[in-house]
C-alpha cells in the first residue's frame, strides 16, 4: 500500500487492531465495549465494533481492557553509590511490558556541580532503546543562578515538568533547605511540579555513625538509622514549604504513618499535595532485615526501609481514603555482587529493589482481590493519576478516542507465582519470591503495537518515544498556588508599627 508508513524499528504504523469483547475499565468506569485502534491511537470505544476489512482482531473475552500502567519512579542504569543499577532502558521497559506497564517516568540526576542541561542529554541517550514510552524527572542537586536558568530550560523546551529533591543522601546528592526554597520558587515560577525524597539525611547520617558504633553493621542496621519520624519530619519540612512557596508538590514513597499525616494536613489545608507509595511497602514488611541469610536481608536494603506491619495497614487506608495517589515501584535493581560492596558495613550496600514487572499483579491481587480497591481505583492508581499529575493526560492514563493506544488486557483469573527464575529483569533475585498473585497481563500494546502476549515478550528496541510533559497552565497554576503566603500590604504593615 502506498499510504503505509514505517517506523523506526520497521513496525507499519497503519496497522488497525480491534480488541473485541472485553470490559473496558478506565478512572471513571466500567462498561462492556470494544476498542478499535489505527496505527498508535484509539479511534473507537463502542460496543459490538464492526473490524475493518484486513484489522488484526485481539479477543478480551473474559478479560479486562484497561489503560497501560504508568510508573513515575523508576531508576534504569543508574549510577548510584559506586556501582550502576543492573537493568538499562530495555531491560527495564520489557519488564514494564511484561508487567502491564506501558510507561516509566525515569529520574536525570547530575552530579552536585554538573549541568542539567547536559544531564538530560545523557538520560536521552541512554533511554533511546527503550522499547515502552518514558519520560524524566530532573533532579536539582545544587544550586546556582545556571541552574535556575536550565530549569526554565527544560520546563519550557524540553518537556521536563518535575523537579525532584533528595532530602536524604548526605555528602552525596543531598539538598538543604536553602536549596529546596529556590529550587521550589523557581519551579512554582516556571509552572512544574516539585517532588522529594523525603528523609532527614542529617538525622540519618548520626543515627548511621551511632548504630555502627555500637557494632551493628549488617542489614539490620539499615532500618535503625531511618526510623520512620526521620521520614515524616522531612514530609511535614517538605510540605509547609511548598505551601509557604506556593508550589504544587509530590513526595515519593511515602513509606509510613507519620509521612503521610503530613501528607493529609497539607491537603486539609488546601495545598495540592500529592502522594506516592511503593507497591513494595504495601506487602513486605521489616521482618526482612532480621533474615539470618545475609543475601535476602541486604537486598531488601532500600530507603526509605521496610517498616512495621502497622505502618503497612496504615499504607492502605492512605490509599483507599485519597492520602495516597499513585503506587509506584522505585524500581532500582543491584545484583547479590552489587549488595556485598556492603557485606562489612550497611551504609555501603546500594539501595534499591525491583517490582516493575510485579507492581500491577501484586497491587491487583492484594488491592482488588482483598476488596480494598475497585477495579477503576485500581486503574487510578496504577496509570490515571500518574498521568494527570504529571501532565500527559489523556494522551495516557485512560482509553479514550485520540488518546496512545497504550493498553493492558487483564486476565483477572491467571494465577502464577513470582520469581526470580521466571521474571525478566536481570537482578538475580526478586523480593516477591515465591508470591503467589492472581491477576496479570495477558497482552500488553505500546502505542498499537503488542509487545507481550500470553507469556511470551517482544520488545522492540527503540520502539519507546520520548514523553513531552508541558508546563501546568494557569488554570492548573491558580489551584497550585492558592495556598501562596503573602506578604502584608503597607497599611496592613502599619498596624504592627508601635
Ligand atoms: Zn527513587
Amino acid at each position: 500500500m502506498s499510504d503505509t508508513k514505517i517506523d523506526r524499528t520497521g513496525k507499519r504504523l497503519n496497522e488497525t487492531t480491534l480488541i473485541r469483547g472485553g470490559t473496558v475499565v478506565t478512572a471513571d468506569n466500567t462498561v462492556r465495549a470494544d476498542v478499535l485502534i489505527a496505527g498508535e491511537k484509539v479511534i473507537a470505544v463502542a460496543e459490538s465494533l464492526q473490524a475493518p476489512v484486513g484489522a488484526r482482531t485481539i479477543d478480551a473475552g473474559g478479560a479486562y481492557v484497561m489503560p497501560g500502567g504508568i510508573d513515575p519512579h523508576v531508576h534504569m542504569e543508574l549510577p548510584f553509590m559506586g556501582t550502576v543499577s543492573v537493568d538499562d532502558f530495555l531491560s527495564g521497559t520489557a519488564c514494564a511490558a511484561a508487567g502491564g506497564t506501558t510507561m516509566i517516568i525515569d529520574f536525570a540526576i547530575p552530579a552536585p556541580g554538573q549541568s542539567l542541561l547536559e544531564t538530560y542529554a545523557i538520560w536521552r541517550e541512554r533511554a533511546r532503546k527503550a522499547t515502552t514510552d518514558y519520560s524524566f524527572h530532573m533532579a536539582i542537586t545544587w544550586w546556582s543562578p545556571e541552574v535556575a536558568e536550565e530549569m526554565t530550560i527544560l520546563a519550557r523546551e524540553h518537556g521536563v515538568n518535575s523537579f525532584k529533591h533528595f532530602m536524604a543522601y548526605k555528602n552525596a546528592i543531598m539538598v538543604d533547605d536553602a536549596t529546596l526554597i529556590e529550587s521550589f520558587t523557581r519551579a512554582r515560577d516556571v509552572g512544574a511540579i516539585c517532588m522529594v525524597h523525603a528523609e532527614n539525611g542529617d538525622l540519618v547520617f548520626r543515627m548511621q555513625q551511632e548504630i555502627v558504633a555500637r557494632g551493628i553493621v549488617g542489614p539490620e542496621g539499615h532500618p535503625l538509622s531511618r526510623p520512620p519520624e526521620v521520614e515524616g519530619e522531612a514530609a511535614n519540612r517538605a510540605c509547609q514549604i511548598a505551601g509557604i512557596v506556593g508550589v504544587p508538590l509530590y513526595i515519593v514513597h511515602t513509606s509510613c504513618r507519620p509521612a503521610m499525616e503530613a501528607i493529609a494536613r497539607a491537603k486539609l489545608a488546601g495545598q495540592r499535595v500529592f502522594g506516592e507509595s511503593l507497591v513494595q511497602h504495601l506487602v513486605i514488611d521489616d521482618s526482612v532485615y532480621r533474615d539470618t541469610d545475609w543475601r535476602r536481608a541486604a537486598h531488601h536494603v532500600m530507603s526509605p526501609p521496610f517498616r512495621a506491619p502497622e505502618h503497612q495497614t496504615a499504607l492502605w487506608g492512605g490509599l483507599q481514603g485519597g492520602t495516597i495517589e499513585v503506587i509506584g515501584t522505585d524500581h532500582c535493581t543491584f545484583r547479590t555482587d552489587q549488595k556485598a560492596m556492603g557485606a562489612t558495613d550497611f551504609r555501603k550496600i546500594p539501595n534499591g529493589t525491583g517490582g516493575l514487572e510485579e507492581r500491577m499483579s501484586v497491587l491487583w491481587h492484594h488491592g482488588v482481590g482483598s476488596g480494598r480497591l475497585t477495579p477503576s481505583e485500581f486503574v487510578a492508581a496504577t496509570s490515571t493519576n500518574a498521568a494527570r499529575i504529571f501532565n500527559v493526560h489523556p494522551k495516557k492514563g485512560t482509553i479514550a478516542v485520540g488518546s496512545d493506544a497504550d493498553i493492558v488486557v487483564w486476565d483477572p483469573d491467571a494465577t502464577r507465582t513470582l520469581s526470580a527464575r521466571s521474571h525478566h529483569s536481570r537482578n538475580d533475585f526478586s523480593i516477591f519470591e515465591g508470591m503467589r498473585v492472581t491477576g496479570a497481563a495477558a497482552i500488553t500494546l505500546s502505542r498499537g503495537t503488542v509487545l507481550w502476549e500470553n507469556g511470551r515478550l517482544t520488545p522492540l528496541e527503540g520502539h519507546g518515544c520520548y514523553v513531552h510533559r508541558p508546563c501546568f497552565g494557569d488554570t492548573t497554576r491558580s489551584q497550585a498556588i492558592r495556598n501562596t503566603f503573602t506578604m502584608p500590604t503597607a497599611v496592613e504593615r502599619q498596624e504592627f508599627v508601635p
